[in-house]
């Protein structure tokens, strides 16, 4: 394929080996039904299974319009889908899941808004396949970010989103690491746009994020666009000193009136726990920040990039 292509398609895979073959048959005669050239990108983000032979082996088939990013280990979704926004050629790019929950089919539907002039389409997802868990555990956090941010998005989670070079030129160029690519973007855009698409059921395997990877998750999609959390903090903590500053008045006032007291011991203790436990919070709140700024000053790469397969012009 000469020349650069209209559309990048960027995918990040993490042991996907039993949805790969799948993946393949639906998404490549999707792009070739589009009628403009096209790339994609595929990000093995450390995979321990056959995936990467898999992707190899679509390279070998499809040379002009495959190409394979390969990490030496794995970095999380977000950061195997910067990687392949590095490379990008194509004036618009879409990104979407390697599990087929994100169907292929939609794509033609995120492009006509594109072409409608939006720089931005997010897909949100009809009657979302995914276990009761997961679902609450969105809305949550839905709740929560669009309190503490001015994001306004249906379907954070939702991968299927389509963007225009210059957004995704912006997330590159941000620097931005431990982020939600979806809504760094978002940030970046002047015409957001919307659309409902279909959710299908993982086609094989289990979902790579553990509990503990959502909670990650999560955090780094609140912390990395605003500062509320620590605000909140901070005006919580003045409430409760200026709370125990009248405690201890009133506290000395008895003992010059009343006398001392022996029976308010556990009471003490209750307030001071309470207190204690509400320091540590924010100290663990602090800590997420420092850590932030200290990964961003340290510049290291936020990944390491082993191998890239793509023909060569
Ligand atoms: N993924 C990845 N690195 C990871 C975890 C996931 O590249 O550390 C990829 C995975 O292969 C898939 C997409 O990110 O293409 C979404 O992952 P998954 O389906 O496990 O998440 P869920 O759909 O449960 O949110
Ligand atoms: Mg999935």
């Amino acid at each position: 394929m000469s020349g650069a292509p209209y559309l990048s398609v960027v995918i990040p895979v993490y042991n996907e080996e039993a949805n790969l073959p799948g993946l393949f048959a639906r998404l490549y005669p999707v792009l070739d039904g589009l009628g403009r050239p096209y790339e994609v990108l595929f990000t093995n983000d450390g995979s321990r299974d056959r995936s990467f032979e898999l992707l190899k082996a679509q390279h070998a088939r499809r040379p002009d319009s495959t190409r394979v990013i390969d990490f030496n280990a794995n970095y999380g979704q977000h950061m195997a889908i910067m990687a392949a926004f590095e490379r990008v050629r194509g004036e618009v790019v879409v990104t979407l899941d390697a599990d087929l929950q994100n169907p292929p089919e939609e794509i033609p539907k995120l492009l006509s808004l594109i072409d409608a002039g939006h720089d931005y389409v997010g897909g949100f997802r009809l009657q979302r396949q995914d276990s009761f868990f997961r679902r609450l555990a969105s809305l949550l956090i839905n709740a929560v970010r669009s309190r503490t941010t001015n994001i306004e998005m249906t379907d954070q989670g939702c991968m299927l989103r389509a963007y225009r070079r210059a957004v995704v030129e912006a997330v590159v160029r941000s620097g931005a690491i431990n982020t939600f690519i979806p809504a760094l973007a978002y940030g970046f855009s002047s015409n957001p746009g919307e659309v409902a698409v279909r959710h299908e059921e993982r086609h094989a395997g289990v979902s790579n994020y553990s509990v503990y990877k959502l909670i990650r998750l999560n955090f780094d999609l609140i912390t990395a666009f605003s500062l509320v959390p620590l605000q909140v903090f901070t005006m919580f903590a003045i409430a409760c000193s200026a709370g125990s500053f009248v405690l201890v008045v009133i506290l000395a006032l008895r003992r010059l009136i009343i006398g001392p007291e022996e029976g308010g011991l556990f009471t003490l203790f209750g307030i001071l726990f309470f207190l204690l436990s509400v320091a540590m919070v924010g100290i663990g709140l602090i800590g997420e920040y420092v850590g932030r700024a200290y990964q961003v000053v340290r510049t290291r790469k936020a990944y390491h990039v082993r191998e890239i397969l793509e023909a060569k012009d």
